[in-house]
């Protein structure tokens, strides 16, 4: 078991297969951001090393993002890899659903469990103009597929962004009156070189709550309004699926965060919103023992920070959201 100093037990990793998209949300990443060259990345071998290292030290929840994880040639290959290693108990992955018609059944064929899949409005013009050139359809596509080739419960996910979507949750909300998904609202965070539109443009997830029951009257809180990872969930009178809100900023829940993040490159970073990160990739290319490198992510864990600074206006400015994955 891996505990750090607060005594939480952190066992979920979310591993960033790639920092590239093939969409370039504004509340994600700069329109003219830069990839990191391929050799950067970790490859395979690595990849799969890291994993059995963190199985060891009791992780059994992994989660696949990016980047967009589909966008890696070898995705399947490595969802296979991971989903057959001993000791992975839950495998997902969050993706911009672009390329799930083609990809859905092969991944649930390599073992892939289920699948959250971005989704912010269902306006096309809208939604090419929050992801700067994406086609809505394909996500829908992308949705169906998922669902009808077994991954699931599909989740869905919705950044809200004032100006850009906000008035669109009623519309999304809906989709749980007739489908067993649930769909989740979250609080923009604020990253790098976006942080100033972030932070100006953040719908809160009162505000998001307020204006669906406008629409639909009182929410029905789930389990008594108790959290599933990070979602809240509620759902509409008559729904069928459940509604998540996400309030990472206004109403964080870092008491109960178990999770570690891998990036793309091989940084072992222990808070979406802190700076800090242990390199495991480059120890790992160096010739490292595989004790050396438990020992590392034993020290990460056990700093990892209790929880973000937002309030004290401290935001991370070493990566932007694409950069370490969702
Ligand atoms: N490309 C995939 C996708 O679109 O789901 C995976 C990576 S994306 C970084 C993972 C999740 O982070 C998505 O649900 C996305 O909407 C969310 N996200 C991106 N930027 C965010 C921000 N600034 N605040 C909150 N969530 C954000």
């Amino acid at each position: 078991m891996a505990l750090d100093r607060f005594g939480r037990d952190i066992h979920y990793l979310r591993i960033s297969l790639t920092d590239r998209c093939n969409l370039r949300c504004v509340y994600c990443m700069p329109e003219d951001m830069t990839f990191r060259p391929r050799p950067e990345l970790m490859q395979d071998d690595e990849l799969q090393l890291l994993v059995q290292l963190f199985i060891q030290l009791g992780f059994h929840k992994f989660r696949l993002t990016g980047g967009e994880p589909t966008v890696r040639s070898d995705i399947v290959e490595i969802v296979r890899r991971i989903a057959h290693t001993p000791g992975v108990r839950s495998f997902s992955m969050t993706t911009n659903g672009l390329l799930l018609k083609k990809l859905a059944q092969p991944l649930a064929e390599a073992g892939l469990q289920r699948v959250n899949i971005s989704i912010d409005t269902l306006d096309p013009v809208k939604f090419k103009r929050l992801t700067r050139w994406g086609e809505v359809e394909e996500v829908w596509d992308g949705i169906v597929a998922a669902e009808a080739a077994g991954l699931t419960p599909i989740k869905l996910n919705a950044v809200v962004v004032r100006g850009y979507n906000e008035d669109d949750l009623p519309d999304l909300a809906a989709l749980t009156l007739y489908h067993n998904w649930q769909m989740r609202f979250i609080e923009m965070m604020p990253f790098g070189d976006v942080a100033n539109f972030q932070q100006s443009q953040i719908v809160t997830a009162q505000e998001m709550r307020d204006k669906i029951e406008a629409a639909f009257g009182a929410l029905i809180p789930v389990e008594g309004g108790k959290l599933d990872g990070e979602a809240r969930l509620y759902r509409l009178p008559e729904g069928l699926g459940d509604l998540g809100f996400i309030s990472s900023v206004t109403e964080p829940f870092c008491a109960s965060c178990t999770r570690a993040r891998l990036t793309a490159d091989g940084k072992l970073r222990m808070c979406l919103l802190r700076e800090y990160e242990v390199d495991l990739l480059t120890p790992l290319r160096a010739g490292a023992t595989l004790d050396d490198l438990k020992a590392l992510i034993l020290k990460a864990v056990y700093h990892k920070p209790w929880g973000h600074g937002l309030a004290h206006n401290v935001v991370p400015l070493n990566r932007v959201m694409s950069e370490i994955g969702g």
